[in-house]
């Protein structure tokens, strides 16, 4: 499968330009200065499915989209990205359809340059499609691109090595990543993908299949970061037929066996650096099968940094480097494990997949372990092990009755700190031994079982964060009227860093040692005023991100930005209006000053080419609670509380989109708000006001004090798009106290004429600091 040809440009000046979406990529062999450049072609029994081109290349990309016009710029600094190279890689379904075959022509083979396009086919063809067969053989084996996929490494001057994609089974079907960062650089559907599923899409209208339960066994051995497991997977077909499954299941992970009830014994083969297994099935299956797969498997699994609320990125900021790390006082941090969402640490679908589970996770006998699920009442249990002097083991059960979107464990040291049983009946809640909840189905819970637990030099923390945890627990479920999980621990452990993760059931709350040395203050998520926010946005995920799930990596801000704005909700009941204004106020100043980075609907990719992870906050935290306390102050709390309600219930267990809480806000306002979420969510600028007064004699009466048929209109007008947004303005009167006014911007030009109650002094519409609006005063 390695044979090459030998072909260069018919004729000087012309080039063999190959062409992905035509007008978003030209990938030019041999430009009009070409002096030696030669296409090497790879050929298979399938034809040609490969390239090879060395010489003087040019690459210009510049996509389509508007936002990835704006993520191109902010790596390469303007909206076309060129660059010459002097090699690269290409493999294709179809050759003609993305080249010209008939301008290269067959010349003599240089050895040297056979020899150099060699090493480039050796280098970069097992970055992609590459299969791994294990003991069958010790050959590289790739999997054939499919009919009108592309995939070019090109090796650039400026940027080094860039992969351009076009994948027809993917939702968006076209990336363009740079390979040394390993950095999404543009990601979006063509126009052909857009004509064919629409504007949106649901990320599982591409899933194979749906896992409906687990059965989950796996003996952890934390020091050696090692898992042995296996997996019992209940799953339903989507597909119209299936002949092969594809799983994730981490890289280090060494599949031991694959069986199924209804074919028996599997075979399954990686797919390198993908993090997934494909098991082919000795018979196609069809739609709504349903079927059973058990997975064996083991090996050394890193646990994920639990310190930080990041997905998909991995960054260290520089503002977090500890101030004194040679400190000998800093007491070592106790060994932590935390095998989650980004750990593949059981065999699972492509994407989150929302289902039930019954896990069970042995662990050495001097450490402890929470995990997504009711802790069964009668564990942990001790194991015995055969070895004599070999330390005894505990077995944990949990059991997720309600569906979950990905499960997770802990292991680590942890003491039981206090243990309440929340009422959610309007009674006080009682600190007494709860019983064992056994709701299944789509009944309310009435109670939750709510756990602290801390590392032993936390413990002191564990009563306060218990009553604290309670408290808000009751506070969300009093605003959404429903609590999705019958069981809720959380697990205080010391870190470096101040922040949280929390998976279904349960959630690790970070606490910095006061002595740590380390500062935490220059970011989105940072509030001095409000130590209680990293509980209450842990706390929050329960609800949003767990049980309302987001449908594609766009909707992420129904997750962090809820969380963000039910923290916010909670800072002004627990710590009070000033307080929330604070809060409200610092969202709004990261949300404006990092918009430009990207729309809130880019989700992880705000801030993900320049590897800024505040960026990521500021938009997708800050801006999108900001959003919807735009959305509340325009619909009124009644209405918008009652949207809220409705989302919440139409969407429990599932994955959702912007265009859903729409339909709910919609439903319940009796009002298009298309344009509201257009700007604010999908597209990433920022309305530009100018204000202006003046004051009309009205023959109406005036207001109850005076100033009888005064009127003052206030003047409104959008310089650059149309949004919708409120915004609060001050009449400030001489011989009387201000008066706010909300004055609802829906319109190009807003005139609003308010009866006044008093000698006005003036007016004051740029103060508004709960609103993500410039407003410039101009004289009439
Ligand atoms: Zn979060």
């Amino acid at each position: 499968m390695k044979s090459f040809a030998y072909a260069s440009p018919t004729t000087e000046g012309e080039a063999l330009s190959l062409l992905a979406e035509p007008g978003d990529i030209e990938i030019l062999a041999g430009g009009t200065d070409l002096v030696e450049g030669t296409v090497f072609v790879v050929e298979t029994n399938q034809g040609v499915t490969g390239l090879v081109l060395l010489g003087h290349g040019e690459m210009n990309f510049h996509p389509t989209p508007d936002t990835e016009k704006g993520q191109v710029r902010i790596f390469a600094g303007s909206e076309t990205l060129e660059s010459r190279f002097d090699a690269a890689f290409v493999r294709l379904g179809t050759y003609e359809t993305h080249a010209d075959p008939s301008i290269l022509k067959a010349r003599p083979v240089d050895p040297r340059d056979l020899k150099r396009a060699e090493q480039v086919f050796r280098e970069e063809s097992p970055k992609s499609f590459v299969v791994d067969l294990a003991d069958l053989t010790r050959d590289t084996w790739s999997i054939l691109p499919g009919e009108d996929d592309f995939l070019a490494e090109i090796r650039t001057r400026r940027f080094d090595t860039l992969t351009y994609t076009r994948s027809a089974s993917e939702a968006e079907d076209i990336s363009f990543f740079e390979r040394r960062r390993h950095r999404n650089i543009a990601v979006y559907a063509s126009k052909s993908k857009l004509a064919s599923r629409g504007r949106f899409y649901n990320e599982d209208d591409l899933a194979a299949f749906d896992v409906v339960d687990y059965d989950i066994d796996v003996t952890s051995v934390p020091e050696r970061q090692w898992i042995d497991g296996r997996a019992v997977m209940r799953l339903k077909v989507r597909a119209p037929s299936l002949g092969q499954l594809t799983i994730r299941l981490a890289d280090s992970l060494v599949v031991r066996s694959v069986f199924s009830d209804q074919f028996g014994r599997l075979f399954s083969l990686r797919v390198m650096n993908q993090n997934a297994i494909l098991v082919n099935l000795p018979a196609t299956v069809l739609q709504d099968t349903e079927m059973t797969v058990t997975i064996e498997y083991s090996g050394r699994l890193e646990p994920q940094a639990p310190e930080r609320e990041t997905l998909m990125l991995q960054q260290r900021d520089p503002a977090f480097v500890p101030a004194e790390a040679d400190d000998p006082f800093v007491s070592k941090p106790e060994p932590t494990f935390l095998y989650s969402n980004m750990s593949y640490w059981y065999p699972q679908s492509t994407v989150t997949d929302y289902a039930t589970a019954t896990i069970q996770i042995t662990v050495p006998g001097n450490y402890t372990c929470v995990a997504s699920g009711e802790q069964r009442s009668d564990s942990p249990q001790t194991v015995a092990t055969a070895a004599s002097g070999a330390q005894p083991r505990k077995l944990y059960a949990f059991s997720a009755a309600r569906p979950l979107r990905y499960f997770s464990f802990l292991v680590t040291r942890l003491n039981r700190a206090d243990r309440w049983t929340v009422v959610f009946d309007g009674d006080d809640p009682a600190p007494d031994p709860p019983k064992t909840t056994t709701t299944r189905g789509e009944q309310p819970y009435k109670k939750l079982d709510l756990i602290v637990e801390t590392h032993p030099r936390q413990t002191g923390r564990g009563k306060g964060v218990a009553e604290r945890a309670v408290d808000v627990v009751q506070f969300y479920e009093s605003l959404i009227g429903d609590s999705p999980y019958s069981a809720f621990s959380v697990a205080v452990i010391e870190s470096q860093l101040p922040g949280g993760h929390s998976p279904g059931y349960f959630a690790v709350l970070n606490q910095p040692s006061s002595n740590t040395g380390l500062t935490w203050r220059n970011d989105p998520a940072s509030f001095a005023a409000y130590p209680e926010f990293f509980l209450a946005h842990e706390v929050a995920h329960q609800w949003w991100g767990q049980a309302v799930g987001w449908r594609n990596y766009h909707e992420q801000w129904l997750s962090e930005g809820f969380a963000q704005y039910f923290a916010a909700l909670y800072a002004q009941k627990f710590r009070g209006d000033d307080v929330f204004a604070s809060v409200v106020r610092q969202m709004r100043r990261w949300a404006m000053n990092e918009s430009d980075q990207g729309p809130v609907y880019l989700g992880y990719r705000v801030g993900h080419v320049k590897n800024e992870g505040r960026a990521f906050r500021a938009v997708i935290y800050d801006k999108g609670a900001m959003v919807l306390h735009m959305l509340r102050r325009l619909l009124g709390d009644d209405v918008f509380f009652k949207g809220l309600r409705r989302f919440y219930a139409a969407s429990r267990y599932t994955k959702v989109g912007t265009e859903n809480l729409r339909a709910a806000m919609e439903a319940e306002s009796g009002r298009s708000l298309e344009r509201f979420f257009e700007r604010w969510i999908y597209n990433g600028t920022l309305p530009r006001v100018t204000f202006s007064y003046r004051i009309e004699q009205s023959s109406g009466p005036g207001g109850p004090n005076g100033s009888a048929g005064q009127t003052v209109v206030l003047h409104f007008e959008q310089t650059t798009d149309v949004f919708d947004f409120p915004l609060t303005v001050t009449l400030q009167y001489a011989d009387r106290k201000p008066a706010e006014v909300l004055v609802p911007i829906t319109d190009k030009v807003v005139d609003m004429r308010v009866p006044l109650e008093g000698t006005l002094r003036g007016v004051d519409a740029t103060h508004d600091e709960a609103t993500l609006a410039e407003i410039v005063a101009v004289r009439p």
